[in-house]
């Protein structure tokens, strides 16, 4: 099997060159280490492709590659990012097209497919748990939250927007929407909820005795069980897995417990959870293999 080049677009860019189903040899990082906030924020799109073009090509290091793989938070149809919430200037714009038009050398002419982040951590857990003939379902969290599936079906799957509260006060999603679990447990919305906190600081008051952030804590769990049991009623139970950088927030005792108050049909019963560590290997795999399936 020939080689993919698999990257991954989240809080920074992260490319790896993939052999069957293994990341081999070093990772090329955009920026190369962790600055706050993250420099992809105020880049303009051209600029965000160009950067992913060179790492592409500096992971292919001259090799034929089979395929190029993008994962890229937001809704992705057609190669084309239709809408972004945490990074809005590249709304409406044509990654894919766009990156393939740029590659050179030896990359030039591979096909490439751009597909949702979320998804790709979907199809990367698949395919390291050897589960990718099951229906495999991820929450990320971070700054935004992304539900990602695999097998990948025709869809949008914005499950961090699901409506988790009818309260009208919780007004926090990135998006701009009511209600979303995002509100409440994406990283820039807890800093706009509690201004002057840390989202780790909330944690450790919360653990501390704090009633305000232990009150928050807990609706934090009530939101992502919610959404959790949404998809359990629309596709029925299985394994949920939880990555991203902020899984340490997350009781799965806890969470565990609520789905089960909130999930009561016995056809539905026998959901799991599982945390996986945030790894940029995980998506970069997981772009790397959409990206080969869709190029077959
Ligand atoms: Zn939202």
């Amino acid at each position: 099997m020939s080689r993919t080049v698999g990257v991954l677009v989240q809080e920074h860019i992260a490319a790896g060159l993939v052999d069957g189903n293994k990341v081999v040899g070093p990772l090329k990082l955009f920026p190369e280490t962790a600055q706050s906030p993250d420099p992809l924020q105020s880049m303009p799109s051209a600029d965000i492709a160009e950067t992913i073009r060179g790492l592409v090509e500096k992971v292919a290091g001259g090799e034929k590659v089979e395929a190029v793989g993008v994962g890229f938070p937001g809704i992705v149809r057609s190669g084309v990012i239709e809408e972004s919430p945490n990074l809005q200037q590249v709304k409406g714009f044509a990654l894919q097209a766009v990156l393939a038009a740029s590659l050179k050398g030896k990359a030039a002419g591979v096909p490439v497919g751009v597909f949702n982040d979320a998804d790709v951590m979907a199809a990367g857990i698949a395919a390291t748990h050897g589960k990718l003939n099951q229906l495999t379902r991820v929450w990320t969290l971070g700054n935004g939250i992304g539900f990602g599936r695999y097998p990948a079906r025709e869809g949008v799957w914005e499950g961090g927007h699901s409506v988790v509260t009818l309260d009208p006060k919780e007004s926090f999603c990135g998006c701009g929407g009511k209600g979303h679990l995002e509100g409440i447990l994406g990283r820039r919305s807890m800093r706009m909820r509690f201004l002057d906190l840390e989202p780790e600081e909330i944690f450790e008051n919360a653990r501390a005795g704090d009633t305000r952030c232990a009150e928050f804590v807990t609706l934090c769990h009530r939101a992502l069980a919610a959404a959790t049991a949404t998809s359990i009623h629309m596709s029925g139970p299985g394994m949920f897995f939880i990555t991203g950088p902020e899984t340490k927030f997350i009781d799965i005792g806890l969470l565990d417990r609520l789905v089960h108050e909130m999930v009561k049909m016995s056809p539905l019963q026998g959901s799991r959870f599982e945390v996986i560590p945030a790894s940029d290997e995980l998506g970069i795999l997981g772009a790397a293999v959409n990206a080969s399936h869709a190029a077959k």
